[in-house]
């Protein structure tokens, strides 16, 4: 079906221009182009505030110059406005400051002297390019401009610049926005009074929104700030629609799948393992297990995630899904996000379960199973049994890495797949797994430490039903964590290796953590300390941040009696073991490591650890880290090492995590600093995300009642055969990336 929308841009706009479109913003179409929304609006006669600015972003700010200086690179000579002229062919730099009234830019233009005497301070203009940080101070590098009260305007240029609101695009220095302006004005000029209109006449009325045509005229070309809003709403609505209409869609194929029951069985392992756990399971961890039990009672396949603080015993929770899906005969796969983590589970389970895991085995329990490992550097031999064993049956239990997603890897009857820690996890991989089980779908339970906001959990899961562990089990210690400023205050650094020397002095051990190896050539030599600045082109560099190889030598010495090992992913997979087990059994004082230990090591005689260079981790990372300590009696000090100035927006986040143990709050404040692209784990694709006013965080409400109309019309509808605009913008989307897990899972 062609519409007006379908058109391309080149039967409207200059070829030139067409092809920049295509080129900048791969934008070949009319609607295309009309769906590149406004970031901002410029409301007449008003500046941008800078400080919503970010470092990255390709902005349009209006500011009025406050400052303006010119000088020649070669011989650093400033430039006088009347000598312009002799410098139009030397290489020179001009510096302008503008303010927003309350905040200063700086602008760099390269080789354009003459600016001098065109940006003289009291003017107003626009200004759109990359912002960076050069010496602490946001830059626009580069940028183009447009001078507000310039003189000797066209009349269209006229009327377009007395808007009363004008539209900021997400513009680059090749494609301002002045241009994406005039060029959707040509397109909506053109475009019929109807257009069709992917959201369903009845929904429009229900939810008393702006018609497409309306809307799009209102989003770009707004007279009043009522426009902006009603045709964003109507926009944000349209994209949850989208969403929720594909979800909808996924729960009916969802209802349709058959997983095998696995209804709970009396006296049988599960109960034998009951019987002899060292403690009593949490009120919360009883609930989500019956929970779990019924849902694996269905003979459809059970999508629950499971979310708990760290530290909240969810690993027993799993184990207990799992022996009671061997209890009906069936196989469970625990898939964990790296080999560290999977070599540990594997050891914690065979532990917690003893002889009820040494089937066939002299010693073995009457009713026992078998826990097999499946990793990527298990030698040939072994992973020649751990496949058999998966293959025949014998293994009830599958603990591993993606290794366990390879075509290779059979089982017998896989009936259940859990993942640890979901984040680290693509679902192109458990769909994998899913894939192993024939026309019976396993069950699965993903688990994860970094809550996830139900909007969140709705739009990028879809259907998971949540359970949340709340408690942590009687007797935790609670975790005391510091910000230390190394560069402000040096002493408590050294104070903070003191604290390390007295903790293991009392018996407990420590981690010191480092965002990176460092263990090729080049990067050991990396100069301390300082920041590396070059000041060509405006680029900052900092340095590069503080590696595992640099902090071990550095504290061969001032830590010199005490047993200091490092641990990190390069190590090849038995040592990585073998320190893990020393580490384990108390033969290390002090582990050097990087993010490997992130996630599931368990360590109870760990009391200690230090973050080096906190700020290069996110703030869930952060927790994370963190709840490696303090799970034993001993009461956990985690010291946030930095070398931020106190007062930065990233020290202040350090502050956030210093300041509560709430992952629930922490999860919040992360994912309120990011993108949104990044909020649904998509930000590194660099495609185009379908989301583009909708906010998952945010917008509950509209994604509610989408959700609601959504399930309305796949009720009635579920192939949309009647809603055939609808369905073209559906398949879209699919394509893009955000929606990409959606096929899968
Ligand atoms: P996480 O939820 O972070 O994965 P784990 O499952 O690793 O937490 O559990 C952390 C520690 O708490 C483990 O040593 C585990 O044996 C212990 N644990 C779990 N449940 C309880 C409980 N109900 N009472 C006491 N200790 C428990
Ligand atoms: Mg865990």
């Amino acid at each position: 079906m062609k519409t007006d929308m379908d058109r391309k841009l080149r039967d409207f706009l200059g070829a030139k221009t067409a092809k920049t479109f295509a080129d900048v913003l791969e934008i070949e179409t009319v609607g295309e182009l009309l769906r590149h929304y406004p970031r901002r609006y410029l409301k007449k006669g008003e500046l941008t505030p800078f400080d919503e600015l970010e470092v990255g972003d390709q902005a349009t700010v209006s500011g009025r110059v406050k400052k303006v200086t010119a000088r020649a690179l070669d011989t650093k000579v400033e430039i006088r406005p009347d000598d312009v002229y002799k410098f139009r062919k030397k290489r020179t730099i001009t510096k302008v400051v503008v303010t927003d009234g309350r905040n200063d830019l700086e602008l760099a233009f390269f080789n354009q002297p003459w600016l001098l005497t065109k940006l003289t301070p009291g003017t107003a203009a626009l200004f759109w390019g990359e912002v960076t940080m050069f010496r602490d101070i946001m830059q626009l590098k580069g940028p183009g401009t447009e001078i507000l009260d310039e003189e000797d305007l066209t009349e269209a240029e006229i009327e377009r610049r007395a808007r009363p609101f004008r539209p900021l695009y997400p513009a680059t220095a090749k494609l301002p926005t002045a241009t994406i302006e005039r060029s959707i004005k040509i397109v909506l000029d053109s475009l019929d009074d109807r257009v069709d209109d992917p959201v369903p006449d009845v929904v429009l009325r229900n939810e008393k929104l702006l018609g497409l045509r309306d809307a799009l005229q209102k989003v770009h070309l707004p007279d009043t700030e009522k426009d902006i809003n009603d045709a964003q709403q109507r926009f944000r609505f349209e994209e949850a629609l989208v969403m929720q209409t594909i979800l909808a869609q996924r729960r009916a194929v969802m209802d349709a799948q058959s997983a095998v029951p696995r209804p709970r069985q009396a006296g049988a392992l599960l109960d034998d393992f009951d019987q002899r756990l060292p403690f009593e399971l949490t009120e919360g961890q009883a609930e989500v297990g019956e929970e779990i039990f019924a849902d694996l009672a269905r003979p459809h396949p059970m999508h629950r995630l499971l979310q708990g603080e760290v530290g909240s015993g969810k690993t027993v929770v799993a184990l207990r899904a799992m022996l009671s899906v061997v209890d009906n005969g069936g196989q469970a796969a625990l898939l964990a996000p790296t080999e560290v983590l999977a070599v540990q589970h594997h050891k914690t389970l065979t532990k917690m379960l003893g002889d009820l895991a040494e089937q066939g085995m002299l010693g073995g329990a009457e009713r026992a199973t078998k826990i097999g490992l499946l990793t990527g550097s298990l030698n040939a031999a072994s992973r020649r049994t751990a496949m058999l064993d998966a293959a025949s049956g014998a293994a009830g239990i599958v603990v591993g890495t993606h290794a366990l997603l390879e075509d290779k890897v059979q089982f017998a009857d896989l009936g259940l797949v859990v993942v640890d820690e979901q984040h680290r996890f693509g679902v192109e991989q458990r769909a994998a797994l899913s894939a192993k089980s024939g026309e019976n779908t396993p069950h699965v339970l993903v688990m994860t430490a970094t809550p996830i906001p139900r909007t969140v959990a709705m739009t990028v899961f879809g259907d998971l039903a949540v359970s949340t562990l709340t408690q942590l089990p009687a007797g935790r210690s609670p975790i005391q964590s510091s910000v230390v400023p190394a560069k402000e205050r040096p002493d408590w650094l050294q104070r903070a290796w003191a604290r390390v020397r007295e903790e293991v002095g009392k018996g407990h051990q420590a981690y010191v953590v480092c965002p990176r190896i460092g263990d090729d050539v080049k990067n050991a030599k990396d100069e301390e300390g300082e920041l590396l600045e070059t000041d060509e082109g405006g680029k900052k560099q900092a340095r590069p941040p503080i590696s595992v190889m640099q902090v071990s030598e550095a504290l061969a010495e001032i830590l010199y009696d005490l047993r200091v090992e490092i641990l990190h992913g390069r190590l090849p997979a038995e040592e990585k073991d073998a320190v893990m087990s020393r580490f384990a059994a108390g033969d290390i004082d002090v582990l050097i490591a990087t993010t490997v230990i992130e996630v599931g090591v368990d360590v109870p005689n760990a009391s200690t650890m230090v973050i080096m260079d906190a700020d290069r981790f996110g703030i869930s990372q952060l927790h994370q880290l963190r709840g490696r300590v303090g799970r034993g009696k001993v009461p956990g000090l985690c010291l946030l090492v930095t070398d931020l100035w106190a007062g930065s927006r990233s020290y202040g986040r350090l502050d956030a995590v210093a300041s509560t143990t709430d992952g629930f709050e922490l999860s919040r404040i992360d994912l309120e600093t990011r993108r949104e692209g990044d909020v649904l784990g998509v930000a590194q694709s660099g495609r185009r995300s379908s989301l583009k006013l909708l906010s998952v965080l945010r917008d509950e409400d509209i994604i509610l009642a989408a959700r609601h109309e959504a399930t309305r019309i796949v009720g009635v509808d579920p192939a949309l055969s009647e809603f055939p605009e609808l369905l073209a913008i559906v398949r879209s989307a699919l394509q893009s990336e955000t929606t990409e897990y959606l096929e899968k899972t």
